[in-house]
């Protein structure tokens, strides 16, 4: 099995920096994605209740023959299931889904703030996490003010907060403020959906390091500090993806990565405004 690197969270738990996410993947595809995963090395995988591949997530970790303890699941809480009890009744539903008793990760998909709920949704998450059923707990596509607004409210910091990055899109002042909170940043849609992998810099690299742009893509997050949680359902592309713990990235090329950033490349919606 291929070493890979392991990120201390701030509540003193660990969790593999490159994860399996599992977006727009039905049931019968997630299975042997998560199993495949599995087999060559991957301990995290990163689903959601939205999703709606929980089963085959759980039934791929069954699969793998591996003891639950040595793999780290996230799964997250929908938008439209916020608020204190609803939360908690949305958890065991996910939970019976994964068929597990408890998550390594549990997630607000997204702030939702024209609910007007994410305070309670989180209040509902640190109960979660005092009874051990979510071992840690955490946020997805918060702003810095929502951030402030749940540990005003509740005096418990995220452990971290996934969010869309990839080389044209940064998010550098979300950065520096989670590690002002020592809040650990995720990178979601890690390569770009997929359109990064034909970028001229980025292929150049690659050509010249001997890597495929997809594993230069995902060093570039792994030197950043980031957690990655690419997705692929072909276990070619699983298997390369976390072929990436044998190099780093040479200054100069993580200078010409880092010099993509463009703010304007975001490809999902802006959480201020998103459902
Ligand atoms: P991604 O950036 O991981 O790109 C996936 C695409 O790249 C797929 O089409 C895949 O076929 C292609 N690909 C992957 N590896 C490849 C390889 N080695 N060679 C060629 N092509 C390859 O996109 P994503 O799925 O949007 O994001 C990754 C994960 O992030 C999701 O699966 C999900 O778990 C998570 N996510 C979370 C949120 C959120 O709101 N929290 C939103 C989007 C995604």
């Amino acid at each position: 099995m291929t070493d890979q690197s392991i990120i201390t969270l701030n509540d003193g738990k660990t969790i593999p920096q490159v994860g399996l996410g599992v977006w727009q993947t039905p049931n019968d595809e997630a299975a042997p994605a998560v199993k495949a995963a599995l087999d060559v090395g991957y301990r995290h995988v990163d689903t959601a209740a939205v999703y709606e591949n929980e089963e085959g997530v759980g039934e791929g970790i069954r699969g793998s023959g591996l003891d639950r303890r040595d793999i780290f699941l996230t799964t997250k809480l929908w938008n439209n299931d916020q608020g204190y009890d609803q939360t908690l009744k949305a958890f065991d539903a996910s939970l019976k889904r994964l068929g597990t008793d408890y998550v390594d990760l549990y997630l607000i998909h997204w702030p939702s703030a024209h609910r007007g709920l994410f305070v309670d949704t989180w209040k509902a998450f640190v109960k979660l996490r005092e009874e051990g059923r979510a071992k840690s707990i955490g946020v997805s596509n918060f702003y810095p003010e929502h951030i402030e607004r749940i540990v005003g409210e509740t005096g418990v910091v995220p452990v971290l907060n996934q969010i869309e990055l990839h080389p044209d899109f940064q998010q550098r002042e979300a950065r520096a403020f989670h590690e002002k909170y020592k809040i650990a940043t995720q990178s979601w849609s890690p390569l770009g959906q997929g359109k990064l992998l034909n970028h001229p810099e980025i292929a150049k690299i690659a050509g010249r390091i001997g890597r495929t742009p997809a594993q230069v893509i995902i060093r570039w997050h792994i030197d950043n500090g980031l957690i990655v949680i690419p997705k692929s359902v072909t276990p070619a592309r699983i298997a390369e993806n976390f072929n990436v713990f044998d190099f780093e990235l040479a200054d100069d090329d993580l200078s010409v990565l880092n010099g993509l950033d463009d703010a304007g490349a975001r490809i999902g919606p802006d959480p201020k405004t998103a459902a």
